[in-house]
């Protein structure tokens, strides 16, 4: 079987609901990923930012090969020895007093706004059923019908209404705008401190501040998706850490397991939190041991191979770069950390056509939102390795 036999049985078989490059990838190792016929790539995508840590860590696969010979899964109606661990490590290194696993991010999403809705009315005391929660427009969060309830993308929500009631969208970037939909009955604010999926779009400096302290003045939940922007990719554990603030709860997923498996969390003070009781809500699969296995180790290798500091310090020298290239096309490169946005202007033909002609070359990156190149590769990536990649980004950012 080569690479046209693997895309006609998934076109055949498979729901429509992805557009994908046509590499068929088999193996991958660190930043590297190999297709069917051989051929190398350097993956500046890292499976939207699950694989921080590099593809196939080994620690991190040694602990789940070690974790899957003992025991798997134990529901839980019963307890396992991994998972209280993992709430310890994670509440040392983010500051967090509890913890909630689940699997997907979007489930993290869904449990985080639970927790808000259900805060809102047995803590803060609004009317039953009232509880508003604020959005900002061009989020990504998921999607489950409850999440892109709230998306301002139409082709998220095109065909799958009705759709969940509650949610209010603001400007991102616009603090007045969110102080302005504050009512008696707002219970959080979800903001994504980096929107990834909508281009990697960093809000004015002072922002997250700003919406913070107007969330803590109202008794508004300040929730932080740092699903995609977390965990090192902005060159710092989170990227709320850049203004100094302390979010009520954080959604955590993807590179908390590196890559090897779902498991994503939400992380919150015992006042958010502490509002579920036994049967209030759950997941079959949530906080099982293999879960918590991997994702201890993959929180290790992320502090001991310091991979917020290399994404911070490689992130800044990528972006320093891209910027000397003088291309025609490029309207702004913008990021925080490794996680970086090359914007490219309305007529240069859109992101995909540079996206196909960088595979062509051997580098794997994703457009996003027409116009946007998003380069955000493993944090393991080497500065060699950077300078290789935009070698070959001058070729394609300068061609017709
Ligand atoms: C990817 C992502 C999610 C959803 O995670 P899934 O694991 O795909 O459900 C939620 N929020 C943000 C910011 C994301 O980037």
């Amino acid at each position: 079987m080569n690479t046209k036999d693997y895309i006609a049985l998934e076109e055949q078989y498979g729901a429509h609901n992805y557009n994908p490059l046509d590499v068929v990838i088999e193996k991958a190792e660190g930043v590297w990923v190999y297709d069917v016929d051989g051929k190398k790539y350097l993956d500046c995508l890292a499976a939207y930012s699950a694989v921080n840590q590099g593809h196939c860590h080994p620690r991190i696969v040694k602990a789940l090969q070690n974790q899957a010979e003992k025991v798997t899964l134990t529901s839980r109606a019963f307890r396992n020895n991994q998972l209280p661990l993992l709430y310890k490590e994670l509440a040392e290194l983010t500051g967090y007093e509890m913890i909630l696993p689940m699997n997907s991010g979007a489930e993290a999403v869904e449990t985080a706004l639970k927790a808000a809705r259900k805060w809102g009315y047995k803590v803060k005391g609004v009317p039953e059923n009232k509880a508003e929660i604020i959005t900002c427009r061009n989020n990504f969060a998921g999607r489950t019908i409850t999440i892109i309830s709230f998306s301002t993308e139409e082709q998220y929500k095109d065909g799958f209404g009705p759709f969940t009631p509650g949610f209010k969208t603001v400007d991102y970037g616009d603090a007045k705008a969110l102080e302005e939909a504050i009512t008696e009955n707002t219970v959080a604010f979800l903001v994504e401190p980096i929107q990834g999926e909508g281009g990697v779009i960093v809000p004015p400096e002072g922002y997250l501040k700003e919406v913070y302290e107007i969330c803590k003045k109202n008794n508004v939940l300040f929730i932080a998706d740092e699903i995609q922007s977390g965990l090192g990719r902005s060159g710092k554990l989170f990227a709320f850490e850049y203004e100094g603030i302390k979010p009520d709860a954080v959604t955590i997923g993807k590179a908390l397991s590196g890559g090897l498996y779902p498991v994503s969390a939400v992380l919150a003070s015992k006042e958010v939190l502490g509002v579920f009781n036994p049967g209030d809500h759950g997941s079959t699969f949530g906080g099982n041991p293999l879960a918590a296995a991997v994702a201890r180790e993959a929180l290790k290798v992320l502090v001991e191979e310091k991979l917020p500091d290399r994404a911070y310090e490689l992130g800044k020298y990528f972006r320093e770069k891209l910027r000397e290239i003088p291309s025609k096309h490029v309207k702004e490169v913008r990021g925080k950390g490794l996680f970086i946005g090359v914007e490219l202007l309305p007529e240069a033909g859109g992101a995909r056509r540079f996206c196909e002609a960088l595979m062509e070359k051997g580098i794997l990156a994703k457009e996003t939102h027409e116009n946007v190149i998003r380069f955000a590769p493993p944090l393991v990536i080497k500065k060699e390795e950077i300078d290789w990649a935009l070698e070959r980004i001058r070729e394609v950012l300068l061609m017709d």
